[in-house]
């Protein structure tokens, strides 16, 4: 029996569910990659995350090479590129992890019906999250829009075991027609100059180890709050591009919890508790996919956003004046990654005191991340507007200077990556002067509590109409 495994955000051999299964029921397994050009079209996309994939994919074609097979590319239509492999190969099956996106889900459909129509099996699994949007319910079979009953309820249920590392793919068939490796420029996209993370597989199972092993993990509950230095996983796009199975990690945490003393047990379960985030965003999402497109609280669908273009520039370029702010803009900038701390600081700053539409920054992150999870970055993203599912309540509306000092009191964050201000002393950087802090640093460009109280008002008046 012949079959394709479809690659897509699952680029590893080890604990990869539907790679595992297509080895153990096909004499022949055709692993193949498809790039696809919607993204051409699409402002979610940029060099960072491209770039980020074109070294997976490389890396990938080499793990595959030293277990005797070939990584097969092809461009375009997904569905008529898996057609036309389904006849070059003569297989009888396909197989895939599911995508927790819609746009994957939609793809599927297609390529569930495409398989119908040729007699070929579509055989699909579960793979990206521990747990399917449709295991974690309610009582009443309802998914839920609140995290923490969600985190409780997904806490409890067992979790899956990973699948062993695929060893073979049989004897790959001769004669077909492989596309080179892409560069950016296959998504005509400039040259990625962000330093993002090394790729390939390999590499993402060290960083895991590394973060399990090197007392990070344990000291996580604790740390994961300060932006400066590496307290959290980093391990975001690893886990975007499948480099490491959600099984292994959450048994590593697993198997380091068991020995471990209280406090190192309470962190990990901290820890665990961030990857239950992941999927109730993809929950949220999975049931609720209109939230791309508006509120999730229909409350708040009137709130207008009316913030102006060049406040808007100044935030994406770390120009704003609010040091904090401008560190977060400039390290994903330089690095195609943000500390999740700052991410709520930043995307705070750019709904409320800013009034930008929260999908303009939703969109800036999609194209400058490389971890750019559409779920995780609208639940983000509305969250910190006060419009989403489990969104902080809008009243809640943190304060940037107290948010310094509270998690970069030394203003070591600040300097690595706003180095104009490096010779500022630390107190100067969490409240707003009215004095340049340095040659060519901006002054604040709004007073943050004149602009709380517009957006109190503004949530009041949608919350009464
Ligand atoms: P850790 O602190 O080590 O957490 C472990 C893992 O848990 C992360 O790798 C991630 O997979 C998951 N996780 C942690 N926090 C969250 C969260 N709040 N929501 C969902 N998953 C979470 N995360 C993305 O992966 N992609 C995005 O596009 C993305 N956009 C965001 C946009 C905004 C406005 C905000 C506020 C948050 C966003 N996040 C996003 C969530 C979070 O900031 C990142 O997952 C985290 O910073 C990644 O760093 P880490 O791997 O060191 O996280």
């Amino acid at each position: 029996r012949v079959s394709i495994h479809w690659f897509r955000r699952d680029l590893r051999l080890t604990d990869n569910t539907a790679l595992h299964h297509a080895s153990k029921g096909s004499d022949q397994v055709v692993p193949a990659y498809i790039l696809s050009t919607w993204k051409r079209q699409h402002d979610w996309t940029g060099p960072n995350r491209q770039h980020f994939l074109c070294g997976n994919l490389e890396s990938l074609a080499k793990n595959l090479e030293a277990i005797g097979s070939q990584l097969l590319l092809r461009a375009g239509d997904a569905v008529s590129e898996l057609e036309r492999l389904v006849h070059e190969t003569g297989a009888s099956a396909v197989y895939t992890n599911r995508d927790p996106d819609p746009f994957g889900r939609e793809v599927e459909g297609k390529v569930a019906a495409m398989c119908q129509k040729h007699g070929v099996e579509f055989l699909t699994f579960k793979d990206v999250t521990l747990h399917g949007p449709e295991e974690v319910l309610n009582g009443e079979g309802k998914p839920y829009r609140v995290y923490t009953p969600y985190s409780k309820n997904w806490l409890s249920l067992p979790k899956p075991e990973p699948v062993p590392a695929v060893k073979s793919l049989g004897i790959t068939l001769p004669k077909l027609v492989s596309l080179k490796l892409p560069t950016v420029r296959h998504w005509s996209l400039p040259e990625c100059t962000a330093a993002t993370p090394p790729p390939g597989e390999r590499t993402a199972r060290d960083r895991m180890k590394a973060f399990i092993s090197s007392g990070r993990l344990a000291a996580y509950a604790d740390m994961r709050n300060t932006p400066a230095g590496h307290h959290s996983s980093c391990l975001s796009p690893d886990l975007r591009y499948g480099l490491i199975g959600i099984r292994e990690l959450y048994q590593r945490c697993q198997k380091a919890a068991a020995t471990a003393k209280a406090s190192t047990k309470a962190s990990i379960e901290a820890y665990v508790k961030e990857l239950a985030w992941r999927e109730f965003y993809m929950t949220v999402l999975h049931h609720w996919p209109e939230v791309l497109e508006m509120e999730f609280n229909p409350e708040f669908r009137s709130v207008p956003w009316d913030g102006d273009d060049a406040h808007y520039e100044a935030w994406k370029e770390g120009r704003t004046g609010f040091p904090i702010v401008d560190a977060g803009m400039r390290q994903l900038l330089a690095t195609g990654w943000m500390h999740n701390r700052v991410r709520m600081i930043v995307s705070m700053f750019l709904t409320k005191d800013l009034h930008v539409h929260w999908r303009l920054g939703e969109s800036w992150f999609m194209q400058q991340l490389v971890d750019g999870e559409i779920a995780s970055n609208n639940g983000g993203w509305q969250w910190s507007a006060g419009t989403g599912a489990d969104a902080a309540p809008y009243f809640r509306i943190q304060n940037p200077w107290t948010q310094t000092k509270r998690y970069d009191p030394e203003g070591e964050y600040i300097k690595q990556w706003v180095p104009e201000l490096k010779d500022v002393a630390a107190e100067k950087l969490f409240q707003p002067c009215d004095t340049p802090l340095a040659k060519g640093y901006p002054l604040p460009i709004v007073d943050h509590s004149q602009e709380r109280e517009r957006t109190l008002k503004r949530f009041k008046m949608a919350k009464g109409r």
